[in-house]
């Protein structure tokens, strides 16, 4: 059994760290809504885990993009959301990053497809984060974004991983 809310909550925080000790300056908003009733679920916490830092360290790297372009009045924010719905559990992220343009959107799941500068991206972090959770544990995982706005990555579990 493991706790996803205390995975998603320690992930965050570890995620911020590492990239606070390579940009001191950095800074952003986090926001946890994080549904008490959750419980636990099925799912190898390793896998999970491996999951949740690639969707977070994406969308830092986005906010990052974006404080980067963006002259003043921009406030980097990264919030993550959990809940029950018919049984399932599901998480979001959610950033208010550099978005997705509509015409990289069907492609941002293959292998070795990145955006990113040589060094900074192997293009295999939401592949395999796909494929954790529809194949490894039959859910869902979809994602919805406004180019230059905002980013929103859902992963739904399925009913059979959550306990009670
Ligand atoms: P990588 O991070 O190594 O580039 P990923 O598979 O994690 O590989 O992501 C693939 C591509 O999807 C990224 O290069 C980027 O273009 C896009 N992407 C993923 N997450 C986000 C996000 N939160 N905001 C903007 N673009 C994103
Ligand atoms: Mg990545």
């Amino acid at each position: 059994p493991t706790d996803l809310n205390a995975l998603a909550d320690e992930y965050l925080r570890l995620a911020y760290q590492n990239l606070k000790a390579k940009d001191h300056n950095f800074t952003a908003d986090l926001r946890l809504n994080l549904d008490p009733t959750l419980g636990n679920v099925h799912v190898a916490p390793q896998d999970l885990g491996r999951v949740l830092l690639n969707l977070y360290n994406n969308a830092f790297y986005a906010v990052q993009e974006k404080a980067r372009v963006v002259s003043n009045g921009y406030q980097p924010q990264i919030e993550v959301t959990t809940y029950r719905e018919n049984g399932r559990v599901e998480l979001r992220v959610k950033d208010n990053g550099t978005g997705i343009p509509p015409e990289i959107l069907n492609k941002i799941y293959q292998p070795f497809f990145t955006t990113k500068p040589t060094g900074q991206g192997t293009g295999l972090g939401l592949s395999l984060s796909y494929d954790i959770v529809t194949k490894g544990h039959g859910g869902e995982m979809t994602v919805e974004s406004q180019a230059g706005e905002q980013t929103i990555f859902s992963i739904k579990l399925p009913q059979s991983t959550v306990y009670g």
